[in-house]
């Protein structure tokens, strides 16, 4: 039997999350494979009450561990990542990514007990990471989270381009912009592209999507325009969303802080990389210096971002009623609060139902 291609998508496939995918060549039963991503996703009160985190069924793959070459992550979404560390002791394969990807899968492993040292570090293309029958690249590509990569993987039926998720910005105003040039010339090396997964979250949406950069304008007009505490919510891992805030935040006169652990590890991460510089807020307060403003007048001068993984967290976290000694954000009726997600029908969900609690 002749050698064939397979692609074995285990999750985020047809779905949002929990991405999951396995590319394997050689003989039929016995491919060499890679997996691309183990991300998870989360439960909500509708679909999967209780439930945290989903990830996918890996049986399969830990049936057949010694086929597997390597685990290839395309960025540090939870739903890309956040599966590494409870589920790599059933693969046991390296772990294959670039550098602030890496330093957060680090942690996704050290959490769970898992050795941060399987994760091998590489660089952008033109370096390829060779993994049995594949060779793969990671091309870096413009996402809501820095150094977000599409992977090249060739093999010996054809070149597969994997997009992991991406946003067509030219500004992003952190990391890498797309580079329309770049991938015209990914189109036209050798026999071309045999297979195309793409991303396809907001594909119905029928606008162009918009560049970060027109954001900061808009949000420092905002920011300045209020006279009370302004609290903004978004992904933590939102880095550039981050730093337009606190560059609006000390343009406005006012203390900038970060609310929360994930929000502190991305910043601090980001800084470690050097993704992220000259970001002005105090990034990881013992005590929230908003618990001890002292006076009313005190909080109006404060500008804070808080977020909670994802949205569902975020609606938690905002309709939850201040408890006595914890450390809480005195959100008021009474103060301004912006909220800002990604349209999917997943946060569509769970935002209302922070809005509602508002
Ligand atoms: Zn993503």
């Amino acid at each position: 039997m002749s050698d064939r291609l397979i692609y074995l998508p285990l999750g985020g496939a047809g779905e949002i999350g929990m991405n999951a995918y396995v590319y394997g060549y050689g003989r039929p039963g016995a491919e060499r494979l890679i997996v691309v991503d183990l991300g998870v996703t989360f439960g909500d009160m509708d679909g999967a009450p209780g439930i945290d985190l989903i990830m996918a069924d890996v049986a399969w793959l830990e049936a057949n561990r010694d086929r597997i070459e390597g685990i290839f992550i395309t960025h540090a979404h939870e739903d890309h990542i956040g599966a590494l560390g409870h589920l790599w002791s059933r693969i046991k394969a390296p772990i294959h990514c670039r550098r602030f990807t890496g330093a957060l899968a680090a942690h996704k492993m050290e959490e769970q007990g898992q050795p941060a040292d399987v994760i091998q570090i590489h660089e952008a293309r033109p370096a390829v990471v060779q993994a049995g029958p594949f060779a793969v690249q990671f091309v870096p590509i413009s996402h809501s989270i820095p150094e977000s990569a599409a992977l090249i993987i060739d093999t010996p039926a054809g070149r597969i381009i994997h997009t992991g998720d991406f946003k067509l910005d030219g500004t992003p105003i952190v990391g890498e912009a797309f580079d329309p040039v770049v991938w015209h010339q990914i189109a036209n090396e050798g026999n071309g592209i045999k297979v195309l997964t793409c991303d396809s979250t907001n594909i119905f949406s029928p606008l162009p999507g918009r560049s970060e950069a027109i954001l900061a304008n808009p949000i420092l007009d905002f920011v300045t325009s209020q006279k009370n505490l302004v609290v903004a919510t978004t992904f933590a891992s939102n880095i550039a969303r981050l730093k337009t805030l606190a560059e609006a935040g000390v343009a406005a006169g006012r203390k900038v802080c970060l609310l929360g652990r994930a929000m502190r590890r991305m910043v601090s991460t980001a800084q470690e990389t050097g993704i992220l510089k000259g970001f002005p807020a105090r990034s990881a307060p013992k005590r929230l210096p908003i618990c001890r403003a002292k006076s009313h007048a005190d909080r109006h001068r404060l500008a804070g971002r808080t977020s909670r993984g994802l949205g569902a967290a975020v609606a938690r976290a905002l309709s939850r009623p201040p408890a006595q000694g914890r450390r809480q954000l005195p959100v008021q009726l009474a103060y301004h609060s912006r909220q800002r997600a990604r349209r999917d029908p997943h946060h569509e969900r769970v935002f209302g139902n922070g809005r509602r609690c508002l």
